[in-house]
């Protein structure tokens, strides 16, 4: 058995402790229990076992990509197991715990400010794809773009979720940067029953919502908040609305009261997207009657997010205390 064996076929579990209507049933699947921690491992593995097969990436290459940090654990964990160089690009948000979990594991990691416009040479995918094109036989995933990760999930989470549940499935929900899970299971459930509805989860600050919902891409839409590796400053051609039916906003409080209470009724300690993920599936859930069953992923782990989701102080710091208000306005 190896790192590759061992991802997928995660657990899928009842969510219990939450007030859904009569008769609706909430389950999470477990992507944190990947080996490298997320369920970026899926999509990673998928696509470089495809990059090997066609001699894309032949031994010792260097594997060059943009990450939030998850695809960039994931990329780090497979290249240290099959031999190769990594080299990383990351906005400077993303915590440091993240950081420090891919250079242990020997990847390269390049810090590129947040603020850095879409089009700007700072930018951290502008700079990924500048070391890729100076680095002879470098590979890039290029996630974003790349139909292979939405496939990932096509031929993974979306048949273990019907293999589970089977046609009691009523509803997918699920945060998305890349857009490759949501776009992945949705095209699988849907194949396998279409009337299972799909919903995104899209942060106040990223440009999916209104774009979904108003056809306008607007710069004036981005902004920044804390939940990290969700939502997007530009739209990821591997995200495919044909197959979404709604995409709902939530602010950072949404997300982090539902990890509080993911970590102290269910004993579930995860990401901040898990909690978006689960505050959606919760407001899904509340638009149906019974018998009905809401499906949703947690991505990541919250061990990585202690020194912020969990610590009072800097949720006090950063206006999540008791009483903080939220400013989502669903009128938008
Ligand atoms: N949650 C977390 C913590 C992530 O890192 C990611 C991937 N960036 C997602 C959710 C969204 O996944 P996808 O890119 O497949 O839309």
């Amino acid at each position: 058995m190896n790192v590759q064996s061992i991802i997928g076929d995660t657990p899928l579990v009842e969510l219990t402790t939450f007030d859904v209507p009569s008769g609706v049933r909430l389950f999470a699947k477990l992507e944190f229990m990947n080996p490298g921690g997320s369920i970026k491992d899926r999509m990673v593995d998928y696509v470089l076992a495809d990059a090997e097969r066609r001699g894309l990436l032949r031994p010792g290459a260097t594997i060059v990509e943009n990450t939030s940090g998850n695809t960039g654990a994931a990329i780090a964990m497979l290249a240290a197991a099959r031999g190769y160089r990594a080299v990383l690009t990351m906005p400077d948000k993303v915590s440091k715990e993240k950081r420090d979990a891919l250079r242990a594991l020997g990847a390269e990691v390049v810090i590129c400010p947040t603020s850095a416009a879409p089009d700007s040479e700072k930018h951290y995918v502008s700079c990924a794809r500048r070391i890729h094109a100076e680095t002879p036989g470098s590979f890039m995933l290029n996630q974003y773009d790349n139909p292979l990760n939405a496939e990932a999930h096509f031929r993974s989470t979306g048949p273990e979720i019907w293999e589970a549940l089977g046609p009691a499935v009523t509803a997918f929900v699920a945060s998305g940067s890349t857009g490759g899970t949501i776009s992945g299971v949705s095209r699988y459930l849907k194949q396998r029953n279409p009337a299972v509805t799909s919903v995104l989860l899209d942060p106040v600050g990223s440009v999916y919502h209104r774009w979904f919902h108003h056809g306008v891409l607007d710069p004036a839409e981005i902004a920044p908040y804390f939940v990290e590796g969700v939502g997007e400053d530009h739209l990821a051609q591997c995200m495919d609305f044909s197959v979404v039916d709604d995409v709902l906003r939530f602010t950072d409080a949404d997300a982090f009261a539902a990890c509080h209470h993911l970590a102290r009724h269910e004993g579930l300690l995860c990401g901040g997207s898990s909690g978006a993920n689960v505050w959606g599936a919760l407001r899904v859930a509340h638009s149906l009657k019974g018998p009905a069953t809401v499906v949703t992923v947690l991505p990541d782990s919250g061990g990585r997010y202690l020194s912020k989701i969990y610590n009072p102080q800097w949720l006090s710091e950063n206006g999540f205390g008791p009483g903080a208000t939220s400013e989502r306005d669903d009128d938008l």
